[in-house]
Protein backbone atom coordinates (compact mmCIF):
# COMPACT_ATOMS: atom_id res chain seq x y z
CA UNK A 1 0.00 0.00 0.00
CA UNK A 2 1.47 3.40 -0.87
CA UNK A 3 2.29 6.03 2.47
CA UNK A 4 1.47 8.73 -0.51
CA UNK A 5 -2.11 9.82 -1.51
CA UNK A 6 -3.56 12.10 -3.63
CA UNK A 7 -6.45 14.27 -2.16
CA UNK A 8 -8.54 16.03 -3.51
CA UNK A 9 -10.06 19.44 -1.58
CA UNK A 10 -13.26 20.96 -2.72
CA UNK A 11 -12.95 24.75 -2.28
CA UNK A 12 -9.16 26.77 -2.30
CA UNK A 13 -9.41 29.28 0.31
CA UNK A 14 -7.42 29.52 3.94
CA UNK A 15 -8.93 26.52 4.90
CA UNK A 16 -8.03 24.71 2.00
CA UNK A 17 -5.11 25.90 1.58
CA UNK A 18 -4.02 25.13 5.10
CA UNK A 19 -5.13 21.50 4.72
CA UNK A 20 -2.67 21.10 1.64
CA UNK A 21 0.08 22.43 3.91
CA UNK A 22 -0.79 19.33 6.02
CA UNK A 23 -1.20 17.17 3.49
CA UNK A 24 2.28 18.05 1.96
CA UNK A 25 4.28 18.10 5.25
CA UNK A 26 2.81 14.10 5.36
CA UNK A 27 4.11 13.54 1.70
CA UNK A 28 0.81 13.46 0.12
CA UNK A 29 -0.04 15.19 -2.98
CA UNK A 30 -2.85 17.76 -3.54
CA UNK A 31 -5.45 18.87 -5.93
CA UNK A 32 -7.64 21.51 -4.98
CA UNK A 33 -10.80 22.35 -6.89
CA UNK A 34 -11.76 26.05 -7.04
CA UNK A 35 -13.43 28.65 -9.65
CA UNK A 36 -10.38 31.17 -8.85
CA UNK A 37 -7.45 30.40 -10.29
CA UNK A 38 -4.99 31.78 -7.54
CA UNK A 39 -6.63 31.29 -4.82
CA UNK A 40 -5.14 30.55 -1.52
CA UNK A 41 -4.81 26.77 -1.85
CA UNK A 42 -3.53 27.62 -5.79
CA UNK A 43 0.47 28.33 -4.10
CA UNK A 44 0.85 24.68 -2.91
CA UNK A 45 -1.64 22.47 -4.71
CA UNK A 46 -2.36 21.66 -8.25
CA UNK A 47 -5.56 22.97 -9.22
CA UNK A 48 -9.06 22.25 -11.16
CA UNK A 49 -10.53 25.96 -11.96
CA UNK A 50 -14.50 25.05 -12.30
CA UNK A 51 -17.54 25.95 -10.00
CA UNK A 52 -17.81 23.90 -7.45
CA UNK A 53 -20.99 22.09 -8.86
CA UNK A 54 -19.38 21.67 -12.27
CA UNK A 55 -19.99 17.51 -12.45
CA UNK A 56 -17.87 17.35 -15.49
CA UNK A 57 -15.05 19.02 -12.60
CA UNK A 58 -16.08 16.99 -9.70
CA UNK A 59 -15.86 13.65 -11.47
CA UNK A 60 -12.42 14.96 -12.73
CA UNK A 61 -11.42 15.67 -8.89
CA UNK A 62 -12.87 12.22 -7.92
CA UNK A 63 -11.28 10.47 -10.70
CA UNK A 64 -7.65 11.64 -9.98
CA UNK A 65 -7.26 11.72 -6.21
CA UNK A 66 -7.60 8.55 -3.49
CA UNK A 67 -9.47 10.74 -1.14
CA UNK A 68 -11.80 13.95 -0.94
CA UNK A 69 -12.74 16.02 1.47
CA UNK A 70 -14.32 20.01 1.62
CA UNK A 71 -12.93 23.08 2.99
CA UNK A 72 -16.43 24.79 3.58
CA UNK A 73 -20.21 23.42 4.32
CA UNK A 74 -21.92 24.43 1.19
CA UNK A 75 -20.70 21.80 -1.11
CA UNK A 76 -23.02 20.24 -3.38
CA UNK A 77 -23.90 16.87 -1.81
CA UNK A 78 -26.24 15.78 -4.62
CA UNK A 79 -23.64 16.27 -7.23
CA UNK A 80 -20.71 14.90 -4.81
CA UNK A 81 -23.25 11.69 -4.51
CA UNK A 82 -23.31 11.28 -8.69
CA UNK A 83 -19.12 11.41 -8.67
CA UNK A 84 -17.46 9.96 -5.46
CA UNK A 85 -17.14 5.88 -5.22
CA UNK A 86 -17.83 4.09 -2.30
CA UNK A 87 -15.88 5.42 1.00
CA UNK A 88 -14.10 7.96 -1.01
CA UNK A 89 -15.47 11.07 0.73
CA UNK A 90 -14.99 9.79 3.61
CA UNK A 91 -17.16 12.94 5.98
CA UNK A 92 -19.69 11.32 3.89
CA UNK A 93 -22.87 13.54 2.27
CA UNK A 94 -25.10 12.87 5.80
CA UNK A 95 -22.78 15.46 7.69
CA UNK A 96 -22.96 18.11 4.75
CA UNK A 97 -26.47 18.31 4.16
CA UNK A 98 -26.88 18.12 8.10
CA UNK A 99 -24.56 21.27 8.32
CA UNK A 100 -26.28 22.94 5.10
CA UNK A 101 -29.90 23.11 6.93
CA UNK A 102 -30.30 24.47 10.44
CA UNK A 103 -33.57 22.40 10.65
CA UNK A 104 -31.82 18.96 10.32
CA UNK A 105 -28.76 20.20 12.19
CA UNK A 106 -31.20 21.17 15.28
CA UNK A 107 -33.17 18.11 15.11
CA UNK A 108 -29.63 16.33 15.10
CA UNK A 109 -28.27 17.76 17.65
CA UNK A 110 -31.04 17.64 20.21
CA UNK A 111 -32.39 14.43 18.84
CA UNK A 112 -30.17 11.90 18.16
CA UNK A 113 -27.02 13.36 19.94
CA UNK A 114 -29.04 14.48 22.58
CA UNK A 115 -26.37 17.96 23.74
CA UNK A 116 -28.75 20.61 25.12
CA UNK A 117 -29.53 23.15 22.60
CA UNK A 118 -31.66 26.52 22.84
CA UNK A 119 -35.07 26.05 22.94
CA UNK A 120 -36.40 26.12 18.92
CA UNK A 121 -38.80 25.29 16.53
CA UNK A 122 -39.23 25.32 13.14
CA UNK A 123 -41.14 28.52 11.44
CA UNK A 124 -42.53 28.03 7.55
CA UNK A 125 -44.66 31.23 7.63
CA UNK A 126 -45.28 34.08 9.57
CA UNK A 127 -48.22 31.88 11.48
CA UNK A 128 -45.90 30.51 13.44
CA UNK A 129 -44.75 33.17 14.79
CA UNK A 130 -48.39 34.39 16.09
CA UNK A 131 -48.90 34.32 20.03
CA UNK A 132 -45.22 34.65 20.93
CA UNK A 133 -44.10 35.00 24.29
CA UNK A 134 -42.35 37.92 23.92
CA UNK A 135 -41.31 38.08 27.58
CA UNK A 136 -38.72 36.23 26.13
CA UNK A 137 -36.18 37.05 23.23
CA UNK A 138 -35.06 34.86 20.23
CA UNK A 139 -33.45 34.78 16.97
CA UNK A 140 -34.95 34.02 13.82
CA UNK A 141 -32.75 32.55 11.54
CA UNK A 142 -32.80 31.01 8.03
CA UNK A 143 -32.89 27.50 7.77
CA UNK A 144 -30.09 27.59 4.97
CA UNK A 145 -27.79 29.68 3.62
CA UNK A 146 -27.42 31.64 6.66
CA UNK A 147 -24.00 32.59 7.68
CA UNK A 148 -21.88 35.06 9.89
CA UNK A 149 -25.21 36.44 11.89
CA UNK A 150 -26.82 37.21 8.06
CA UNK A 151 -30.35 36.05 7.23
CA UNK A 152 -30.74 36.44 11.15
CA UNK A 153 -33.54 38.08 12.99
CA UNK A 154 -33.30 39.34 17.05
CA UNK A 155 -37.21 39.69 17.92
CA UNK A 156 -36.69 41.59 21.37
CA UNK A 157 -40.35 43.67 20.56
CA UNK A 158 -43.24 43.95 18.89
CA UNK A 159 -41.89 46.14 16.44
CA UNK A 160 -39.28 43.19 15.41
CA UNK A 161 -41.25 41.11 14.20
CA UNK A 162 -42.25 42.89 11.29
CA UNK A 163 -38.84 42.03 9.87
CA UNK A 164 -39.24 38.95 11.56
CA UNK A 165 -42.59 38.13 9.50
CA UNK A 166 -41.12 39.40 6.25
CA UNK A 167 -38.33 36.75 6.77
CA UNK A 168 -40.67 33.86 7.90
CA UNK A 169 -42.77 34.19 4.73
CA UNK A 170 -39.73 34.12 2.64
CA UNK A 171 -37.68 30.97 3.67
CA UNK A 172 -38.13 28.13 5.10
CA UNK A 173 -36.48 29.18 9.26
CA UNK A 174 -35.57 28.09 12.50
CA UNK A 175 -36.83 30.24 15.66
CA UNK A 176 -34.74 29.88 18.50
CA UNK A 177 -35.08 31.19 22.19
CA UNK A 178 -32.12 33.90 22.66
CA UNK A 179 -29.44 32.78 24.89
CA UNK A 180 -28.52 35.32 27.17
CA UNK A 181 -24.55 33.88 27.30
CA UNK A 182 -21.23 34.62 29.41
CA UNK A 183 -19.44 33.38 26.60
CA UNK A 184 -18.61 32.08 23.13
CA UNK A 185 -17.05 28.73 23.07
CA UNK A 186 -16.11 26.28 20.06
CA UNK A 187 -14.53 22.60 20.45
CA UNK A 188 -12.53 21.04 17.45
CA UNK A 189 -12.71 17.46 17.38
CA UNK A 190 -11.21 15.39 14.90
CA UNK A 191 -12.32 11.49 14.16
CA UNK A 192 -11.03 8.98 11.37
CA UNK A 193 -14.50 6.73 11.31
CA UNK A 194 -13.64 5.29 14.52
CA UNK A 195 -11.85 7.14 17.03
CA UNK A 196 -12.20 10.68 18.26
CA UNK A 197 -9.34 13.38 19.11
CA UNK A 198 -10.53 16.36 21.10
CA UNK A 199 -8.87 19.52 21.24
CA UNK A 200 -8.81 22.25 24.46
CA UNK A 201 -11.68 24.06 24.37
CA UNK A 202 -11.54 27.92 22.65
CA UNK A 203 -13.17 30.83 23.96
CA UNK A 204 -14.31 33.35 20.72
CA UNK A 205 -15.03 37.05 20.80
CA UNK A 206 -16.71 38.24 17.64
CA UNK A 207 -17.06 41.63 16.32
CA UNK A 208 -19.64 42.62 13.70
CA UNK A 209 -20.87 38.72 14.07
CA UNK A 210 -16.86 38.24 12.94
CA UNK A 211 -14.69 36.07 14.81
CA UNK A 212 -12.12 38.29 15.67
CA UNK A 213 -9.91 36.86 19.06
CA UNK A 214 -9.79 33.80 19.91
CA UNK A 215 -8.50 32.65 23.16
CA UNK A 216 -7.26 28.63 24.07
CA UNK A 217 -7.55 27.55 26.71
CA UNK A 218 -10.82 29.33 27.44
CA UNK A 219 -11.45 31.23 30.82
CA UNK A 220 -13.76 28.61 32.28
CA UNK A 221 -13.88 26.11 35.00
CA UNK A 222 -11.86 22.49 34.38
CA UNK A 223 -15.56 21.40 34.85
CA UNK A 224 -16.91 23.37 32.21
CA UNK A 225 -14.60 22.91 29.57
CA UNK A 226 -14.68 18.94 30.20
CA UNK A 227 -18.15 19.23 29.69
CA UNK A 228 -17.91 21.12 26.58
CA UNK A 229 -15.42 18.61 24.82
CA UNK A 230 -17.81 15.91 26.40
CA UNK A 231 -20.70 16.94 24.24
CA UNK A 232 -18.04 17.48 21.23
CA UNK A 233 -17.05 13.69 21.61
CA UNK A 234 -20.69 12.64 22.01
CA UNK A 235 -21.27 14.57 18.35
CA UNK A 236 -18.26 13.28 17.00
CA UNK A 237 -19.38 9.45 17.73
CA UNK A 238 -22.64 9.93 16.72
CA UNK A 239 -21.55 11.02 13.64
CA UNK A 240 -18.65 8.30 13.32
CA UNK A 241 -16.60 11.17 12.42
CA UNK A 242 -14.05 11.22 9.78
CA UNK A 243 -11.89 14.53 9.74
CA UNK A 244 -12.09 17.80 11.88
CA UNK A 245 -15.59 19.06 12.99
CA UNK A 246 -15.79 22.39 15.11
CA UNK A 247 -18.57 22.42 17.29
CA UNK A 248 -19.86 26.02 18.21
CA UNK A 249 -21.36 26.35 21.64
CA UNK A 250 -23.16 29.42 24.47
CA UNK A 251 -21.55 29.18 27.96
CA UNK A 252 -24.76 30.36 30.47
CA UNK A 253 -23.84 30.03 34.04
CA UNK A 254 -22.99 26.10 34.25
CA UNK A 255 -25.05 25.85 31.08
CA UNK A 256 -23.86 24.63 27.71
CA UNK A 257 -25.56 25.32 24.82
CA UNK A 258 -24.59 23.68 21.56
CA UNK A 259 -25.12 26.62 18.71
CA UNK A 260 -23.97 24.94 15.52
CA UNK A 261 -21.81 22.44 13.81
CA UNK A 262 -18.86 22.91 10.94
CA UNK A 263 -17.65 19.85 9.38
CA UNK A 264 -14.30 21.00 8.89
CA UNK A 265 -11.62 22.85 10.49
CA UNK A 266 -12.52 26.34 11.80
CA UNK A 267 -11.49 29.63 12.43
CA UNK A 268 -11.68 29.67 15.88
CA UNK A 269 -8.63 26.20 15.78
CA UNK A 270 -6.18 28.16 13.77
CA UNK A 271 -4.11 28.61 17.18
CA UNK A 272 -3.55 24.75 16.95
CA UNK A 273 -0.75 25.23 13.79
CA UNK A 274 1.83 26.73 16.48
CA UNK A 275 -0.05 25.72 19.95
CA UNK A 276 -0.59 22.08 19.88
CA UNK A 277 1.43 18.99 18.84
CA UNK A 278 -1.00 18.35 15.67
CA UNK A 279 -2.77 21.44 14.28
CA UNK A 280 -6.71 21.09 13.51
CA UNK A 281 -5.61 20.33 10.16
CA UNK A 282 -3.08 17.51 10.34
CA UNK A 283 -5.92 15.76 12.52
CA UNK A 284 -8.30 16.58 9.52
CA UNK A 285 -5.68 15.05 7.00
CA UNK A 286 -5.09 11.93 9.49
CA UNK A 287 -8.98 11.46 9.99
CA UNK A 288 -9.90 11.72 6.32
CA UNK A 289 -7.17 9.00 5.97
CA UNK A 290 -8.55 6.84 8.39
CA UNK A 291 -4.97 6.93 10.40
CA UNK A 292 -4.92 6.28 13.89
CA UNK A 293 -5.03 10.03 15.93
CA UNK A 294 -3.08 11.54 18.47
CA UNK A 295 -4.05 12.55 21.64
CA UNK A 296 -3.39 16.72 21.62
CA UNK A 297 -1.41 19.06 23.40
CA UNK A 298 -1.13 22.30 23.89
CA UNK A 299 2.26 23.71 24.56
CA UNK A 300 0.94 27.00 25.94
CA UNK A 301 -2.04 29.63 26.41
CA UNK A 302 -2.47 30.90 23.08
CA UNK A 303 -4.18 34.08 21.43
CA UNK A 304 -5.20 34.18 17.82
CA UNK A 305 -6.35 37.37 16.29
CA UNK A 306 -8.07 37.67 12.55
CA UNK A 307 -6.39 40.14 10.24
CA UNK A 308 -9.16 40.97 8.09
CA UNK A 309 -8.68 43.42 5.30
CA UNK A 310 -8.46 46.48 7.09
CA UNK A 311 -5.90 45.14 9.78
CA UNK A 312 -3.23 44.14 7.17
CA UNK A 313 -1.18 47.53 8.01
CA UNK A 314 -1.76 47.05 11.83
CA UNK A 315 -1.08 43.53 11.72
CA UNK A 316 2.28 44.09 9.92
CA UNK A 317 3.01 46.64 13.00
CA UNK A 318 2.09 44.60 15.57
CA UNK A 319 4.79 41.68 14.13
CA UNK A 320 7.68 44.32 14.40
CA UNK A 321 6.60 45.07 17.58
CA UNK A 322 5.92 41.36 18.77
CA UNK A 323 8.45 39.45 16.77
CA UNK A 324 7.49 35.76 18.67
CA UNK A 325 4.01 36.36 17.35
CA UNK A 326 3.11 33.84 14.38
CA UNK A 327 1.85 35.89 11.55
CA UNK A 328 -0.05 33.98 8.86
CA UNK A 329 -1.38 35.80 5.47
CA UNK A 330 -3.27 33.49 3.25
CA UNK A 331 -1.82 35.06 0.00
CA UNK A 332 -5.10 36.96 -0.85
CA UNK A 333 -3.98 39.54 -3.51
CA UNK A 334 -7.09 42.44 -2.18
CA UNK A 335 -7.65 43.30 1.20
CA UNK A 336 -11.20 44.04 0.98
CA UNK A 337 -13.08 45.52 4.43
CA UNK A 338 -13.55 42.50 6.30
CA UNK A 339 -12.11 40.12 4.18
CA UNK A 340 -10.02 37.41 5.47
CA UNK A 341 -6.41 37.86 4.92
CA UNK A 342 -4.88 36.10 7.68
CA UNK A 343 -4.30 35.65 11.24
CA UNK A 344 -1.87 36.07 14.25
CA UNK A 345 -1.08 33.47 17.24
CA UNK A 346 0.87 34.18 20.13
CA UNK A 347 1.84 32.92 23.25
CA UNK A 348 1.39 33.89 26.98
CA UNK A 349 2.17 32.40 30.16
CA UNK A 350 -1.24 32.50 31.20
CA UNK A 351 -4.80 33.04 29.27
CA UNK A 352 -5.62 35.90 31.84
CA UNK A 353 -2.80 37.75 30.02
CA UNK A 354 -4.83 38.11 27.10
CA UNK A 355 -6.15 41.32 27.76
CA UNK A 356 -9.15 43.46 26.50
CA UNK A 357 -6.78 46.29 24.37
CA UNK A 358 -4.84 42.99 22.67
CA UNK A 359 -6.80 43.48 19.39
CA UNK A 360 -6.49 45.24 16.43
P1 LIG B 1 -24.80 31.67 13.97
O1 LIG B 1 -25.00 32.11 12.57
O2 LIG B 1 -25.82 30.69 14.45
O3 LIG B 1 -23.39 31.21 14.22
O4 LIG B 1 -24.96 32.98 14.87
C1 LIG B 1 -24.07 34.07 14.78
C2 LIG B 1 -23.93 34.73 16.13
O5 LIG B 1 -25.20 35.20 16.58
C3 LIG B 1 -23.44 33.78 17.23
O6 LIG B 1 -22.02 33.71 17.24
C4 LIG B 1 -23.99 34.47 18.47
O7 LIG B 1 -23.16 35.56 18.85
C5 LIG B 1 -25.32 35.03 17.99
N1 LIG B 1 -26.41 34.06 18.25
C6 LIG B 1 -26.83 33.08 17.46
N2 LIG B 1 -27.83 32.37 18.01
C7 LIG B 1 -28.06 32.93 19.21
C8 LIG B 1 -28.97 32.65 20.28
N3 LIG B 1 -29.88 31.67 20.22
N4 LIG B 1 -28.92 33.44 21.38
C9 LIG B 1 -28.01 34.46 21.48
N5 LIG B 1 -27.14 34.78 20.49
C10 LIG B 1 -27.15 34.03 19.38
Amino acid sequence: MSLTKTIGIIGGGQLGQMMAISAIYMGHQVITLDPVADCPASRVSDMIVAPYDDLFALRKLADSCDVLTYEFENVDADGLDEVIEEGQLPQGTKLLRISQNRIFEKNFLSQKAQVTVAPYKIVTSSIDLENLDLSKNYVLKTATGGYDGHGQVVIKSLEDLVEANKLANSVECVLEEFVDFDLEISVIVSGNGHDVTVFPVQENIHRNNILSKTIAPARISKELSEKAQAMAVTIAEQLQLSGTLCVEMFVAGEDILVNEIAPRPHNSGHYSIEACDFSQFDTHILGVLGEPLPDIHQHAPAVMLNVLGQHVEKAKDFISENPSAHLHLYGKLEAKHDRKMGHVTLFADDAEEFGEGLDF
